[in-house]
């Protein structure tokens, strides 16, 4: 896994705009800011490896060594990742009402998670209107309060930074798959010489196909609602084709199209629909309304699920086995998507290239990327 320094960051990520602006360099030193979803550097840095390029999800994001190091076996051509169980799901009954994306399942893990002890805070991605605003949560107000999806990338990890540097030692975050991944590149690089910035305890990932860039949102936005009158934004289910977007006076439906501009590049690279490096990850359950498709990866995941049912944080079912069928040819369309772009736009390494790349996997998947064989 090769870790270079802030200058490399910047031309690797930055100035390609490859940047996504999760938050994971932004509070580690004095340099990284983020500002209207971006990330901006203040100033030079000489630093020969830091991380702030360790840790970025674009760029030297070595799927092979992550896999070997984190899950102990290759990172494959298919899947959705490691997994023990896949179920449906919705937040109990020791949940109080709010405004879920779909079963609340994201909230109550965390106020079970919370309630368990396993950890002291949570890291979340509240904010009103078009506004992202990362916040350290540790009851379930303010866990319920930052419920909802925001389709906009968010500078999530940035909170994370500042929790540890304030000495919140035991995190959990809600992470999309490229903030999952972030996280990830800090379980399998830990930095303990310097400063208290690392892993979280606990990583709930989302489902996420792409997000929306938010400065070209909120200008797409301005010209047909007042900003701050968005209440809450939805993308139903195909066939719908829309982003659904609840304001004071009623909702308004733009179709997919014509947002499309908007993904920020690098979503286009990345192989990841299911967060596969998060503990837990979940998504909406397409056709059950209230409901929730539950990914529990590792045996920590288990674990916190069987508390959460049994103290009344969480109801879980049976997934039905098309459904399953049906997420795994979407997260494998996603993966091969993305690798192909990688190779397309000369960002996918292989072992032995010394070369800058976003992205890294084996010789073997390798050549079937090369070949057409990863679909
Ligand atoms: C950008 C994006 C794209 C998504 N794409 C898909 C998709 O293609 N398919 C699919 O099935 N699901 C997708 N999801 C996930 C889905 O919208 C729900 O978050 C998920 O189903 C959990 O629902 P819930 O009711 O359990 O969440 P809730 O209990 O309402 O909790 C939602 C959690 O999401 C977090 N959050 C909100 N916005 C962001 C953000 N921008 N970045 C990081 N965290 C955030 C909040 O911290 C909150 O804790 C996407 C989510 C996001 C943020």
């Amino acid at each position: 896994m090769i870790t270079r320094g802030p200058r490399q960051l910047l031309a690797e990520v930055q100035q390609p705009g490859l940047c996504i602006g999760c938050g994971s360099c932004v509070e580690l030193c004095p340099y990284f800011r983020s500002h209207g979803g971006k990330t901006v550097m203040l100033h030079d840095c000489d630093l020969a490896e830091g991380r702030c390029h360790a840790w970025c999800p674009k760029t030297e994001l070595d799927l092979e060594g992550l896999a070997q190091t984190l899950w102990g076996r290759p990172y494959p051509a298919q899947g959705m990742g490691p997994h023990l169980a896949v179920v449906a799901a919705k937040a109990g009954p020791r949940l109080e009402s709010g405004s879920y994306q779909g079963g609340g399942t994201v909230s109550a893990l965390v106020c079970a998670a919370l309630d368990e002890g396993l950890v002291q805070g949570a890291v979340l991605t509240g904010g009103q209107g078009l506004q992202t605003a990362p916040r350290l949560a540790a009851t379930p107000e303010e866990v319920i309060a930052c419920a909802g999806s925001r389709f906009t990338a968010a500078p999530t990890l940035a909170a994370l930074n500042r929790a540890q540097a304030q000495g919140c030692g035991s995190v959990a975050v809600v992470a999309t798959p490229c903030q999952a991944a972030a996280l990830a590149q800090r379980r399998a690089k830990p930095w303990p010489q310097r400063g208290a910035a690392g892993p979280a305890e606990l990583v709930i990932g989302l489902f996420c196909n792409w997000s929306l860039d938010p400065q070209g949102l909120a200008s797409f936005l301005a010209q047909r609602v007042e900003p701050r009158e968005i209440r809450s934004m939805d993308i139903p289910p195909p066939p719908a084709g829309v982003l659904k977007v609840e304001t004071g006076q009623g909702s308004l439906e733009i179709p997919l199209d014509e947002i499309r501009g908007l993904i920020p590049p690098a979503c286009g690279l990345c192989p990841d629909m299911t967060s596969e490096w998060a503990d837990l990850a979940v998504g909406m359950y397409e056709g059950r309304p209230g409901w929730n498709t539950l990914v529990v990866r590792n045996e920590k995941a288990r674990a916190l699920t069987e508390a959460a049912v049994e103290k009344g944080w969480l109801v879980m079912e049976k997934f039905p086995a098309a459904n399953q069928e049906h997420l795994l040819q979407a997260a494998q369309g996603k993966r091969s998507r993305g690798l192909s772009a990688a190779l397309a736009q000369g960002l996918l390494g292989g072992p032995g290239d010394d070369q800058p790349k976003a992205l890294r996997v084996g010789s073997e998947l390798y050549k079937a990327v090369e070949n057409g064989e990863v679909a």
